[in-house]
């Protein structure tokens, strides 16, 4: 039996969504643990890009159970045209599972975000105001409606009418926009759209666990995101570390085997917040060019930056990784030289390599770096090791002494088959890769 979590070991858009989508090959299923609408995959098939906020990125493998867990918030409006966009395109959509538990993103929890967001002027936090923060926010209050109250008018409506209570004065300027009846209606007609999908899905994962098959739980967003752990305030509203997809999906620690971190041969970052690698200027605004760095939900540019290795070992430890995947090596392709973090200065000239756990050492660091050399070649054919630059196996190499786990999995192209496995004992486990 085999649980396996897949996280992004940075700020987000590492290409989680490629790592998913071959893992998926060989799992029985794919379960989503935390976050909402607000992280995009994009997988590329056949050269035709598919795009998913919501849904698993093992939708498109039609044998595999496609799992929306509890821990993730729902948009239900999104999610009902997410389907439909599927299977527009052709997609089955009959292996989508959504937790009963699962909670629900209101109308009014948009409209929050919104006006959180303004009420924060010239320092917001860089939400992507899908009412996700105020969704986790009600969760934790005990007022959130969850897809199980979609069955049930006469629940749902005193839920709705007492999760708007305390938010009246909030809600003032929205007065026109807030109408009980008509949320009322209108997700119950989500209600019954969802309904074939609404499953216990813990006990979906409990059973394929205990059968000795394979499950996934995939993350969103990234370790440095984290609520907890992450460069707080300038997080995502839930946990995307590892040690959370026992929550987010109702399974023990025990049932996760296996841990893989995702992390680009870069960084980068959406939004605001401390980035001690940041690149400045031309060189920055080439690679995000040249890396496609602007977000699949928001279409915002990202910020970016060297791979940060004391970042990334924070996050190695954090979430106990025993793989790592490196994405995008190809954007690094044709530089002279490149530049890997590997500590921090401080004020007053400390310096430190660990992640500091507090803000305001963060926001002063400043990253030094070991240069290594580049190479020239395009990289996006090979597809073993030894069809590599020597200069980028040395990358590799280094990024993996530093952190203490091997590259297994290195992304050279955004199409399905541009990888290079560095370890045949798990290519051999991963029938398509
Ligand atoms: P996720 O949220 O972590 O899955 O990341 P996104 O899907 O938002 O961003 C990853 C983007 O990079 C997508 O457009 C992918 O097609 C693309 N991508 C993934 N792996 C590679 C790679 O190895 N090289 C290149 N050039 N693009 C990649």
């Amino acid at each position: 039996m085999a649980g396996i979590v897949v996280i992004g070991a940075q700020w987000g858009d590492e290409g989680k969504g490629k790592v998913v989508d071959l893992l998926a090959e060989r799992a029985d299923a794919v379960i989503r643990f935390q976050g909402g609408n607000n992280a995009g995959h994009t997988i590329v098939r056949d050269g035709h890009a598919f795009k998913f906020h919501l849904i698993p990125s093992g939708i498109l493998h039609p044998d595999t159970l496609c799992v929306i867990g509890n821990g993730v918030v729902v948009d239900p409006a999104v999610l009902t045209d997410e389907l439909d966009g599927l299977r527009r395109q052709g997609v089955d959509t009959g292996g989508l599972r959504l937790s009963a538990n699962a909670h629900l993103i209101m109308p009014y929890h948009v409209l929050l975000d919104h006006a959180g967001e303004s009420m924060l002027g010239k320092s917001p936090i860089g939400t992507t105001k899908r009412g996700i923060g105020p969704c986790y926010a009600d969760k934790a209050a005990r007022l959130g409606i969850r897809v199980q109250d979609l069955l049930d008018e006469k629940i749902l409506k005193k839920k709705i009418a007492a999760a708007l209570e305390p938010k009246r004065l909030s809600l003032r300027p929205f007065a026109k926009e807030i109408d009980l009846q008509q949320i009322t209606e209108d997700y119950l007609v989500y209600g019954h759209r969802l309904e074939q999908y609404i499953a216990d899905t813990a006990r979906l994962a409990w059973d394929l666990l205990d059968a000795g098959r394979t499950v996934l739980f995939e993350g969103a967003q990234g370790a440095l995101l984290d609520i907890d752990h992450g460069t707080y305030p300038f997080v995502t509203s839930s946990n995307p570390i590892a040690g959370a997809a026992t929550v987010g999906a109702g399974v023990g620690p025990r049932d996760i085997h296996e841990i893989w971190g995702v992390s680009k041969a870069y960084t980068t970052r959406v939004g605001a917040g401390p980035f001690p690698s940041e690149i400045p200027g031309e060189l920055g605004d080439e690679l995000a060019e040249k890396g496609g760095e602007y977000g699949t939900t928001t279409g915002r540019k990202r910020r970016v930056g060297w791979i940060d290795l004391v970042g990334l070992r924070y996050a190695v430890r954090l979430n106990t990784l025993t793989h790592l995947a490196i994405t995008k090596l190809d954007v690094l392709s044709g530089l002279p030289t490149i530049q890997a973090c590997v500590r921090y200065r401080g004020e007053e000239g400390a310096v430190f390599d660990h992640f500091p756990y507090h803000q305001s050492m963060l926001h002063k660091a400043r990253a030094e770096y070991e240069e290594l050399p580049g190479w020239e070649e395009d990289i996006t054919a090979a597809r073993g090791p030894e069809e590599l630059p020597q200069a980028a196996r040395d990358y590799l190499d280094f990024i993996a002494d530093y952190v203490g786990v091997p590259v297994v999995l290195v992304g050279v192209g955004p199409g399905h088959e541009q990888n290079v496995w560095t370890h045949d004992d798990v290519r051999a486990e991963t029938p398509a890769a």
